[in-house]
Formats: structure tokens, sequence, C-alpha cells
């Protein structure tokens, strides 16, 4: 083990300099070439759960990027933010749950094709010990492409071969729908297109849930639409515990929590997305649920308070023992 070896050597460096009169502040330590693994687990009643980070995307906004805000006052968010002001900090974090008797993730990451700073989900899943081929169910929460892309890799491999997909129904009518594809405007084509590079020759797999049932033992599906129609978010219970997955409800709290009514040009119905937004919050606020956000900082979970203006994500402190 020559890392060992090499630690070894400048602990004894540091020892003998001391002895030397010399002074031990100046030995060196070799720098490391690689990031900890991003994993966290924490525990819902008696399931586990394993965030899993896939990395980050700064994605390219413009002064339309808010439709229904000025954008001296987004700038001012971003800025209040520590955000440059013509990228968004979009950061992607899936959810492993193990209920004890199904392994269930809940969006797929990015699958390494969106930016060169996301696609580590794979490792990730790795590290935490997590075998692709045990993965018994995926849940997709909407079909935008950082949810869905890493159902299959960049050679449209299945990564988690054995998994049944769980797609909700009203987003397969939307977007699989080839009238809402040739109506739809010119930057939004390549997402229907990429939605059926994924689904179409494994569409056999894909089952589709209405939002509102349960698709695994204590993981409850409930309607969030605006985001996207089918948008998606989840109530997760064992025992007396509970945590709610907030999907794209908000993307970075640091913009939308705090600014809960601007429409982003994301949103395919802006006005229902700020709708939804509020009552999800609300509710998560005022009974003060811990809840988990796919573009929250990693790991991505914590609680929201409801402020004067908005809402503040409270981040969740970081646990060493399960
Ligand atoms: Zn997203």
């Amino acid at each position: 083990m020559p890392a060992l070896t090499r630690r070894s050597f400048i602990a004894s460096a540091a020892i003998a300099a001391i002895g030397t009169g010399a002074d031990p502040a100046a030995a060196i330590a070799p720098p490391a070439d690689k990031l900890a693994p991003a994993i966290y687990r924490y525990k819902i009643g008696s399931y586990q759960l394993t965030a899993l980070y896939d990395g980050i995307w700064y994605r390219p906004i413009t002064d339309k990027f808010i439709r229904n805000a000025p954008f001296a006052e987004v700038e001012h968010a971003l800025d209040a933010a520590f955000m440059p002001h013509d990228r968004l900090a979009t950061p992607f974090t899936a959810l492993v749950v193990n209920t004890g008797s199904k392994l269930v993730l809940i969006d797929t990451g990015t699958g390494g094709q969106i930016s060169p700073s996301a696609g580590e989900l794979r490792d990730n899943l790795i590290a935490a010990e997590i075998n692709p081929n045990a993965v018994d169910a995926i849940v997709i929460s909407h079909f935008h492409p950082d949810h869905i892309n890493g159902i299959k890799d960049k050679d449209n491999k299945l990564i988690f071969p054995n998994a049944e997909i769980m797609v909700p129904a009203p987003e397969w009518a939307f977007w699989m729908d080839d009238a809402n594809l040739n109506a739809a405007p010119a930057d939004l084509k390549p997402t229907f297109l990429n939605q059926r590079r994924i689904f179409t020759d494994i569409a056999k797999q894909v089952t589709h849930y209405q939002p509102g049932k349960e698709v695994a033992p204590g993981i409850v599906t409930l309607p969030a639409p605006g985001h996207t129609p089918g948008h998606t978010v989840f109530a997760i219970h064992s025992g007396d515990q509970s945590l709610l997955v907030l999907s794209d409800t908000a993307q970075h709290p640091a913009v939308f929590a705090r600014h809960p009514s601007w429409e982003a040009a994301f949103d395919v119905d802006g006005p229902e997305a700020v709708i939804t937004r509020k009552k999800i919050f609300d509710r998560a606020a005022a009974d003060r649920m811990l809840i988990t956000g796919y573009h929250f900082p990693f790991p991505a979970c914590g609680h929201l308070i409801k402020t004067a203006t908005g809402y503040e994500h409270v981040p969740i402190e970081w646990q060493t023992n399960l």
C-alpha cells in the first residue's frame, strides 16, 4: 500500500523534524487525487434511504429565464445566493429506498448525458454498495432528461436491467403523444425526442401509475402538476416517520423557495407550477415535514420554514450513525 507507506514516511519525517528542532508544519502532505463519494444514508422508520449525488449542471439562463419578474430582481436573487447571473446552479440527487423487501430508485440522474460535471450516480451507487442489478423498481417523477436519462447509458443500454420502470400516467400521455410533439415549439422538440429514445424500445418494461396511488409499500405518489403535466411528488412512510420527496416542485431553493411565485421558462404551465409549489411548501412547513428536493444542494434533505416573502430551506445536520 504505497499511500500508507508514504503517509508513514511523512509522519516519521515529521517526528524526526521535531527531534531536530525543525518546523514540523513544513512536512508536505501529498494532495488527494479524488473527491469523496457523494452518498448519504438516513432512515425513515425501518426504511433505509440512500441519497446519491449525480453532479451539478450550470444551466445557461438569459433575461427571459423568469417569465413574471424583471431580470434585475432575478439578478438580485442570484447575487443573494452567490450565483452567477448567466447560469443556474442545478445539482442532481437521486434517492434509493430500501423498504426491506424492495429496492426502489426514485429518478435516475443524467446518465452522464447532460453535462460533463454530472453523471456520477453509477460510481456513487458502487460506493454505496448497491448493485444496479438488484434495483427492483425505478419510479420516475417526470420526463425531463435529468430525471430519465439515467435509465440508459450513452449506448442505450439499460443501467438497471431488472427494474420495473414506473412512470406517471399523465406524463406519458402528454409527452408520448405525437400530436403534442408536432405542436411543440422548436426548443422543446428535443425533449420529446429524448423521451422516445429512452422509452420506445422498452415500452413493455414500463408501467404507468396514477398519481395518488402507492407504487411500493409505504411510497405514495401525489400529483404535483405545473412543472410538467404529470409531475409527481412522493410521500414515504415507515413506522411513525415520513419524508416528502419534492421532485422539481422547486429547483434550487435559494432561488425558488425564496421566490415561490416565480414562473421559470422550463415550467410547462408556470401559473399551475406556482400554485402547486405554494400548496406543497405550505403543507411541508406547517407540518414540519422532512423533505428532499432533487435540485437542492447535496444531500438535498432538510426542512422548509415559511418566511415573510417565501420559504427557506434548512438543511439537515450530517449524521455519523444510522
Ligand atoms: Zn429536474
